[in-house]
Order: structure tokens, then C-alpha cells, then sequence
């Protein structure tokens, strides 16, 4: 094909597939040996990489290609309605493309979009609140013709919640330019000692300090460096990068001018998750802009030796290039898995050179701290954890949406704000979070008096966990899943189990086998055939996939399960075996009781035959 045609540098590899896969709607052995011809690859390798992705397919996937989420809050809400009303409209199942070709259904994990479920894809456009109604026509629009840009919108931002004027920092008035004027002052020594001063820390979960992190990347001998900024949102129930990005793009731009000008980078990108690809214009114009202005590119304004570019970078579906060093990899052009931190990125990152990798909510922060000064960011926020969060809210709620919260808020107050119904368990920080419920009320949302991770882990006693971790604080990435008594706990979390044995990378065993084996034992739990001892291997085997996977995903796809078996063990103890008539351990003697009373009474009544 010619798009492959005269490529060799391996970076463009995940852009090549993407040109063919939109072209053809499928990626055909024959592509692939003409890849790994050009690429100088194996073909087993590109169709390793091929494989890997979501959004690339080996078949055909239909002129337009729905991809309906399937993730929990969408469960919830109507998506058994909507799966059978694209069933209907377009006339075969899920898994399958219509004979003429026309439409191919597919489910897919979180889009970010869990305040407007149940939402879908179609064609990389959102589609949000839907009704069998919506379904109805937008199919029937498709099939007369008209184009997919008429009928999809960019979706609402839904802010629904920021502090007074005083005290908020990312959606207060955004005036182009005005931090980076700020550059001709500063130094980068500066910068770093202004971001540390702030304490802030990695707002995708992780919650590195930034401001070392910039540090140890300046600190490198190279001269090329890098800055990436993780826009792969992927964690579900997260939205709120996908609101800043579409809102607030130039303080994005912004940050990572900043972050590029403190560590001594030239060049930065965004790495944008296939999902969001309807924001990549938005982010394109927003760079052009900048260009025009001359605050991008050669010599921007505020500091005239300094150059800096920045580049759009599509992911192609995989939860686990949210972890930096698969997200390198993916933009390497290889299979987005983690690797060993032999070198952490700062060190030898994106084409082994040093690389900063901040997530969206980190970067736009930055310029936030340089307008309105240290001072009074640190007044805002509690102390360790200053300024404001984001919170994504979904679930059963009266007002799903994005929150800027201050640091410091008590989880009760939060709950009244978001006008939670009847809140019965709440899944904090996503999938790889924990499961919050009543015990939780009084702590507050902060980075205060935290615990180390496997301490929290240890509780067993639902009580003594409730007296212990009062005045603990909790972390948030953002994540905030409300659900009332109504909802099924272990269904929840077979959905996040399922979540994860499909996200595996499958590179440690742990994380691959363990999480499969798990998702097996909560069917049984669900279905009533578990007894005691599967409680207990439960608990031990997540903690040994805790324990002994290699990147984040595996070390926290049991945070969820852990936490509930704790704080709700009712919940559990109903899907034991004594509560049901499974005979699940078959015991020849107790198997044959009513038998033998039946015998008996029959060698009573008529004496023992022979
Ligand atoms: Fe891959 Fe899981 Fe291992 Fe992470 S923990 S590297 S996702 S197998």
C-alpha cells in the first residue's frame, strides 16, 4: 500500500496501522508482511503488535464501526436497552458486521464518558445519552447518507462544581499566554524549585513528585529530552482530562512549554488516547494558534533560545499504556507493555532519551501556580496535598460530572454535594481504587496521613479498619463511582474483574493467570457454589498478584475486591455454599441419607431381602 511506502523509523509505525486500518477497516496478512518488510520486522512481530491494540482488527469492521462501552456504568444505567436497539436497527449481533458491510458492532471498556452513559462510539465520534430513540435514528441517518460529523457533537463538559473565585485554580478565567510571559523571569532552576515549592505531585494516580521529577530529567547529560503528556485517561470512571483537554487546551500547551523549557526538552508530545481522538482537532488548532503567536516553535517569544514543538501521538486502545514505560513503548512503535524500571524514563526514556511523562491534570496545574504565585497556592488545599482536585463523578447521583474540589474535603460533604443517592459502596479512584462505604464518611479527601498500601491491606476486621484509618486521608486520581443498596456488589466486581483479565498485557503470570483464576472464583461466589476456603484463597491470591505483578495494572487490578471483602463481608457470605443447594463437595454418605432412610423404612416393614 502506499502509505507504507519509504517508512522506516519505527515511531510511525502505530500512525501506519491507523492509515490502514481506517482505510481498509482492517489490517490483511498481506499488510503485514509489506510492514515488516519496509519496518524491517518479522511479520510475527507486527502481527504481535496488531494484535495488541483494540481499535486494530485483522477483519473487516464495517463501514461504520460501533463501539458501544460496556463498563459498569453503563450496566447500570440502560445499556442492555441500547445493545438490543443497534441489534435491531442494524439487523445482526455484537461481535459481528452486516452482510453489505455497512455496520459492525463492538463492545468496548470505559470512553470516558461515564457521566453521559451509556455512550458509544461510532467512528471514533461520541455519542452520549443514549435512547433506543437516539439509536433509532442516528442508524437510520447513517444508512440515507448523511455524514457521522452531522449527527456526533463534541460531548458537554458538565462542570458541576468549582470553588468560589478565590480558591479556584484550573476553571477560573483562562488568559492565553500570561504564565508564559513568565518565562523571561525565571530561570529553570526556577521553575523546579517553584513546581517543588508547590508540592505538586502526579495527578494521574501516581502522585510522584513533579517537581523531582523534572529534577532528575534536567539533571541527564543529554541534550534531547523529552516531555510526553499522558492523555491515555483510560482508568474507568475518569473523565476529567478529557474535559480539560476540550475546555482549557492552551493551558495544557502551556504546561508542557513550561515543563520542556525547566528540564531542557525541545520537543514534547500527547500522547491522546484513541478514545478521545474527537479532541485531536481541538488540541491541533490550539497548537497552530500557539505557532502563529510564536509561543511554539522557534525561539517563542518569552525566551528567545528556546525552541519547543508538540506533536500528537494516537493511542490504539489499551488500558495499560497509561503506565509510562508501555506508553513509550507504544509510541515506539512496539506493543505497549511495561518494561522492567531498569531505567526509569527521566533516565532513558522515549527513544532512550531522558523523558518527563506528566499527566494531563499535572500539566495544566503548572501554569495555574505560576500565575497566581506559590504563596497563594499553598493557601489553598490542606498541607501536604495543596490546591484543588478534579473529580470525575458517575454513578447514582443526582449531578454526575467534573468537580474541582479544594484538598481537605470531608467524603461526607462531598457525597451531599454530588447529591449521591442512598450511597452504599462507592468505587474511589477507578478499578484499580478501593471500595469505599459508611466506615469511610469522616475522612477527607487528601493526601494526609496516608498509609503505606499494604498496611491497608491488612485490616480484616471491618470495625477496627473504621477506627484506624479516621483521620487517614484518601488519595484521589479523580475516579469517583457512586452505587446505592440497589446495585449488585459481585457483579460490579466481576465487571472490574473482567476488565482486568481483558487488560492484562499477559507479560507476568500473576497478573495474567491470577486475575483469570479470580474472575472464575467471583462467578462462583456469584452463583452461590463458593464456600469458605474460596474466600480465603480469594484474599490470598489477590495478594499475591499484589505482590509479585511488575507494573501498576497488576499490582492494583485487586484493590477493588480486597476492599470490598472487608468492608462488606455480608455481601460475600450470601454467595456461600451453605446458603444454597449446591452440592458442592460430594460426600457419598451424606449424598445417600435419604436413600438409606428409604431402605430402612423398607427392611422395617418387609424384613431384609437377599
Ligand atoms: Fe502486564 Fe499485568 Fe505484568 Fe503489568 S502486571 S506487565 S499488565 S502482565
Amino acid at each position: 500500500m502506499e502509505v507504507i511506502k519509504n517508512i522506516t523509523n519505527r515511531t510511525s509505525l502505530l500512525n501506519v496501522l491507523w492509515d490502514i486500518q481506517k482505510k481498509r477497516r482492517y489490517i490483511s496478512s498481506e499488510d503485514m508482511v509489506k510492514i515488516a518488510k519496509e519496518f524491517k520486522m518479522s511479520k510475527m512481530e507486527v502481527e504481535g503488535i496488531v494484535s495488541f491494540y483494540h481499535f486494530f482488527h485483522q477483519s473487516d469492521v464495517g463501514k461504520y464501526t460501533v463501539y458501544l462501552n460496556n463498563s459498569i456504568i453503563s450496566k447500570i444505567t440502560n445499556y442492555k436497552e441500547i445493545k438490543n436497539a443497534f441489534e435491531h436497527e442494524v439487523g445482526v449481533k455484537f461481535g459481528h458486521i452486516t452482510t453489505d458491510k455497512m455496520f459492525g458492532l463492538f463492545e468496548t471498556s470505559c470512553i470516558g464518558l461515564s457521566d453521559q452513559e451509556t455512550a458509544a462510539l461510532i467512528n471514533y465520534r461520541a455519542f452520549t445519552k443514549l435512547t433506543p430513540e437516539k439509536v433509532k435514528t442516528i442508524i437510520y441517518q447513517l444508512k440515507a447518507g448523511v455524514s457521522i460529523d452531522e449527527i456526533a457533537t463534541i460531548p458537554d463538559d458538565n462542570i458541576q462544581y468549582t470553588p468560589n473565585e478565590d480558591k479556584t485554580i484550573f476553571f477560573k478565567k483562562f488568559k492565553p499566554y500570561l504564565s508564559l510571559k513568565k518565562l523571561a523571569n525565571n530561570s529553570p532552576e526556577n521553575l523546579i524549585e517553584l513546581v517543588k515549592n508547590a508540592k505538586l505531585s502526579g495527578r494521574g494516580g501516581a502522585f510522584f513528585p513533579t517537581g523531582l521529577k523534572w529534577e532528575l530529567c534536567k539533571i541527564q547529560k543529554e541534550t534531547q529530552k523529552y516531555i510526553i503528556c499522558n492523555a491515555d485517561e483510560g482508568e474507568p470512571g475518569t473523565f476529567k482530562d478529557r474535559v480539560l483537554m476540550n475546555k482549557l487546551p492552551g493551558l495544557l500547551i502551556e504546561g508542557m512549554l513550561i515543563a520542556g523549557y525547566a528540564v531542557g526538552a525541545s520537543k514534547g508530545f500527547i500522547y491522546l488516547r484513541a478514545e478521545y481522538s474527537y479532541l485531536k482537532d481541538t488540541l491541533e488548532q490550539t497548537i497552530a494558534e500557539y505557532k502563529k503567536q510564536s509561543w511554539l516553535g522557534k525561539n517563542i517569544k518569552a525566551q528567545k533560545s528556546f525552541d519547543f514543538e508538540i506533536e500528537i501521538f494516537i493511542g490504539a486502545g489499551a488500558y495499560v499504556c497509561g503506565e509510562e514505560t508501555a506508553l513509550i513503548n507504544s509510541m515506539e512503535g512496539k506493543r505497549g507493555e511495561p518494561t522492567t524500571k531498569e531505567y526509569f524514563p527521566v533516565e532513558k526514556g522515549y527513544l532512550g532519551k531522558p523523558t518527563v511523562v506528566n499527566n494531563v491534570e499535572t500539566l495544566c496545574a503548572v501554569p495555574r501556580i505560576l500565575e497566581m504565585g506559590v504563596d497563594k497556592y499553598l493557601s489553598i488545599g490542606t498541607k501536604l496535598t495543596p490546591g484543588t482536585k478534579l473529580m470525575s463523578v458517575s454513578g447514582d447521583c443526582k449531578k454526575p460530572g467534573i468537580y474541582e474540589i479544594e484538598w481537605g474535603m470531608k467524603l461526607k460533604d462531598f457525597i451531599k454535594l454530588i447529591e449521591a443517592e442512598n450511597p452504599y459502596y462507592i468505587l474511589y479512584n477507578g478499578f484499580s481504587g478501593e471500595c469505599l462505604s459508611e466506615a469511610d464518611l469522616d475522612r477527607e479527601i487528601s493526601g494526609e496521613n496516608l498509609l503505606a498500601d499494604h498496611i491497608q491491606f491488612e485490616f480484616n476486621d471491618p470495625v477496627e479498619y473504621a477506627r484506624k484509618m479516621r483521620g487517614v486521608g484518601l488519595r484521589s486520581g479523580g475516579s469517583f463511582m457512586v452505587f446505592n443498596k440497589d446495585r449488585d456488589l459481585l457483579q460490579i466486581l466481576k465487571n472490574i474483574s473482567d476488565f482486568f483479565v481483558e487488560e492484562s498485557c499477559g507479560v507476568c503470570v500473576p497478573c495474567r493467570t491470577g486475575n483469570f483464576l479470580l474472575n472464575k472464583k467471583i462467578n462462583k461466589i456469584i452463583n452461590r457454589h463458593a464456600d469458605y476456603n474460596d474466600l480465603v484463597q480469594v484474599k490470598e491470591w489477590s495478594n499475591i498478584i499484589k505482590q509479585s505483578s511488575r507494573c501498576g495494572l497488576g499490582k492494583t487490578s485487586t484493590n477493588c475486591l480486597l476492599t470490598a471483602m472487608l468492608k462488606f463481608p455480608s455481601e460475600f457470605e450470601k454467595g456461600l455454599l451453605a446458603e444454597s443447594d449446591f452440592n458442592h463437595s460430594f460426600n457419598i454418605q451424606n449424598a445417600t441419607i435419604e436413600y438409606d432412610k428409604i431402605i430402612n423404612e423398607i427392611e422395617s416393614t418387609y424384613g431384609q431381602s437377599n
